[in-house]
């Protein structure tokens, strides 16, 4: 905050906390609750942001909450497809209903809208982000006590409007153990931080595989670097998922909701 600051942010230049917190939120319609919010992030795809998403969203619906994941990766959407949602979204006339996944959990996504899932979505960043505001505003979220976003990858324009748009209580990074020696952690941390959002915890996903035939642990993609995060951080919510073939498996059949592991039930329950 500059030293003469006076609280009008519409004649200053300056990037303080203050100006964040001045930014506008967009508004629920009248139809909608959402408790909290958690935006669930990556420094780049394929590192299993979507499958920690569905698992966090399982978590949380079988402890009782009802639960929304709100499918943000527009050129992306991974998500229907692991929870098998195959029918399409339709409006009721106050506004567009999620699909609800055999556990309950409600699911908006661009595939749920699309007339074929294999159709490209070649949007320019400022009409996919607002896809996304609009998935916020005009989607019915009833009384929903958590909903997970699951962001699109990176710290560009579009995770930037939803931190901006969409009033954030926390979010959770997902990483591999390769990515946590880079700065990529780093940016995802400073980015919330200069969004005044707190980091929940960081999920180390792909962690390590064990051997079926002998049970050996092997770090197929180095040593774990959870730790050393986490201390640097400080963040205290961590947790591992090692790389599973039986979580892939049921990513591509639908059946996300039937994986018996739960790597993710103690890291969960503080959400
Ligand atoms: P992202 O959302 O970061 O792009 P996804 O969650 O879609 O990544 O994961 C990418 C692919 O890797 C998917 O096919 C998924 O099933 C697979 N995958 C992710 N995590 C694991 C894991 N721990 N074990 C096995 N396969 C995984």
């Amino acid at each position: 905050m500059s030293e003469n600051c006076t609280h009008d942010c519409s004649t200053c230049g300056e990037n303080c906390a203050e100006r964040e917190n001045a930014i506008q939120k967009d508004e629920l319609n009248e139809f909608s609750s959402v408790k909290k919010v958690y935006g669930i992030v990556s420094g780049k795809g394929g590192v299993g942001k979507s499958l920690v998403t569905s698992l966090l969203a399982c978590e949380t619906a079988r402890s009782g909450k009802k639960t929304a994941i709100l499918d943000a990766d527009i050129t992306g959407p991974s998500v229907p497809k692991a929870f098998g949602l195959s029918t399409r979204a339709f409006s009721d006339g106050r506004g567009i209903l999620p699909v609800e996944t055999r556990l309950g959990i409600d699911v908006m996504s661009i595939n749920l809208l699309l007339e074929n899932e294999t159709d490209p979505v070649v949007w320019r960043g400022p009409i996919i982000a607002g896809t996304v505001k609009q998935f916020w505003t005009d989607v019915i979220w009833e009384h929903e006590d958590i909903m997970f976003i699951d962001m699109p990858p990176g710290t560009g324009d579009v995770p930037l409007t939803v931190f901006q748009s969409i009033p954030v209580d926390g979010i959770i990074v997902v990483t591999s153990p390769q990515d946590l020696v880079s700065m990529i952690v780093e940016k995802a941390v400073n980015m919330a931080k200069m969004m005044n959002i707190p980091v929940y915890g960081v999920v180390e996903n792909m962690s390590y595989f064990t051997c079926p035939d002998c049970g050996k642990k092997h770090f197929i993609y180095g040593e774990s670097k959870l730790e050393q995060i986490s201390s640097r951080f400080g963040i205290t919510n961590t947790a591992r998922i090692p790389i599973d073939p039986e979580a892939a498996r049921l990513v591509d059949s639908g059946k996300i909701e039937e994986y018996p592991i739960r790597p993710l039930e103690d890291f969960a329950k503080g959400l």
